[in-house]
């Protein structure tokens, strides 16, 4: 029997804002020491009122209208009641029924070549709890964390494969930062995921019990462990057994999931409205503001990439992983003026090594777009060979100087002028009989160390071509 898994995600995606969802507190308290930021709202004390931050409703339309999805007019918060240590209110406000918004959809390349859609059922706004630690036999609580806002988005179950998911994930980060919405940093759980996992025959309309995943916090992570789980029911089915609707946690380490309890139905929660919020009317004077500088997508610009330019998938793909890069090809494309594909190859080749060594981004290189346009045009035009040109782009990095200067004020000039090199060529010929007798002998190859040794003596600057064109004359 063949088997096909469905897949579901609830994605938590912590917003950028300055401050805190419902009070002044700072949202962003990585790496500072505990209960820090917090204030009576947030951790909850007796008689004080939330107040929406508007940033947390504007991101979230942002993401909505990304995902194609019907931003509502009108949305209410409630209360989802439970008793936990970090949750000091001993409830968590958030929107239940009525979400700022509801459907749409995200487009999934997938590698293979297909196209996987994948539906949204509903996207809201939430405040996150605190943290727990255990330590030498106590229990600490960090509420730092509590009132950092969040976007919950849950997807239809379409996806089919762990691999698909990943995706999902991988193209979800790419699209809130290139909106501006969140750093998308897993490893600071800015995206944290809960995968519902179920399987049954392949071609089969029905669905069966699932589990829930919880505590997956990078990509591969989601792969692993979906992988895993589907291979588990799939043992479990084939052994005459039943899937029961638990809930896992998946042990990064050991890579196994472990059951934590049996599933809450939503009863549970005892859902009922916020009576300390008002609604949050979104009107279409307030739409219209928030989407006035609404970019072109990450997948738009990839196809119209390759409409535009003739640029291949996978360079397309590349150039427009993060917005600011995909911003410094086209500007760079621009002040050159020429082959598109070209400065897409210096672009992936050596920018985006410079980005990864130095961890940057595009916007911040000294390295303008300008500048490396001019330093292609330097290649093309001989005055430097290529090698010169790939170090020019680091030496302009650093010193932030126009690439001419540079090569004025080093003498990086590629020495191609024919009485010079021809003078260089003879030496090296002269001081190594041996080898000029091998190759005479027909030992052809060694023209390659012939043409490195004339490289050395002028440190790099001298046309290669040029030089392997006398050499060859006088080897002859
Ligand atoms: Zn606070």
């Amino acid at each position: 029997m063949e088997y096909e898994a469905i897949i579901g995600l609830e994605t938590h995606i912590q917003l950028n804002t300055e401050t805190k969802i419902f009070c002044n507190c700072k949202a962003d308290s990585w790496g500072e020491p505990p209960n820090t930021n917090i204030c009576p709202v947030c951790t909850g004390q007796p008689g004080v009122l939330p107040v929406l931050n508007k940033a947390v409703a504007e991101k979230a339309v942002l993401l909505a209208t990304a995902m194609h999805a019907e931003v509502q007019r009108v949305s209410y918060f409630d209360r989802k009641n439970y008793f936990y240590p970090d949750l000091p209110k001993g409830y968590q406000i958030t929107q239940f029924d009525r979400p700022i918004a509801i459907g749409g959809y995200l487009d999934l390349p997938m590698p293979e070549g297909y196209t996987r859609r994948v539906h949204i059922i509903k996207l809201h706004i939430e405040e996150d709890a605190g943290k727990t630690k255990h330590a030498n036999g106590y229990r600490l609580i960090d509420f730092n964390r509590c009132g950092v806002p969040l976007i919950e988005m849950v997807t239809g179950p379409d996806l089919r494969s762990a691999d698909e998911a990943a995706q999902y994930l991988i193209r979800l980060r790419q699209l809130v930062r290139w909106l501006g919405i969140s750093e998308g940093n897993m490893e600071k759980a800015h995206i944290r995921c809960d995968a519902n996992v179920s399987i049954r025959p392949k071609g089969a309309d029905y669905l069966n019990p699932k589990t829930e995943i919880k505590n997956v916090n990078s990509i591969e992570a989601v792969r692993e462990a979906i992988a895993t789980e589907i291979q588990r029911q799939i043992r479990e089915v084939e052994a005459g057994g039943k899937i029961e609707p638990w809930t896992l946690e998946w042990d990064e380490d050991a890579g196994v999931l472990r059951k934590m309890r049996s599933k809450e139905t939503e009863a549970d929660y005892r859902y009922f409205r916020e009576p300390d919020l008002l609604p949050l009317v979104m009107d279409d004077e307030w739409k219209a503001r928030i989407l006035a500088d609404f970019p072109e997508l990450p997948l738009e610009r990839r196809a119209r990439f390759m409409a535009q330019y003739g640029l291949p998938e996978y360079d397309a793909d590349i150039l427009t992983t993060e917005r600011a890069l995909s911003d410094y090809y086209e500007a760079a494309l621009q002040a050159y003026n020429g082959d598109p594909k070209r400065v897409s190859n210096w672009v992936i080749n050596e920018v985006l090594r410079l980005l990864n060594e130095r961890g940057l981004s595009a916007d911040q290189l000294k390295v303008t777009p300008q500048y490396l346009a001019m330093i292609i045009r330097l290649v093309d035009k001989g005055t430097v060979n290529t090698s010169t040109g790939k170090a020019l782009v680091v030496k302009v990095e650093d010193s932030g100087k126009p690439p001419k200067q540079i090569v004025e004020e080093e003498g990086l000039a590629q020495v191609s002028d024919a009485g010079a090199l021809r003078a260089i060529c003879e030496k090296i010929v002269a001081a190594n009989p041996k080898e000029v007798e091998k190759y005479r002998s027909g030992k052809t190859s060694l023209i390659g160390w012939f043409v490195g040794q004339v490289m050395r003596e002028t440190r790099g600057k001298a046309n290669p071509k040029e030089v392997q064109k006398i050499l060859r004359e006088l080897l002859g």
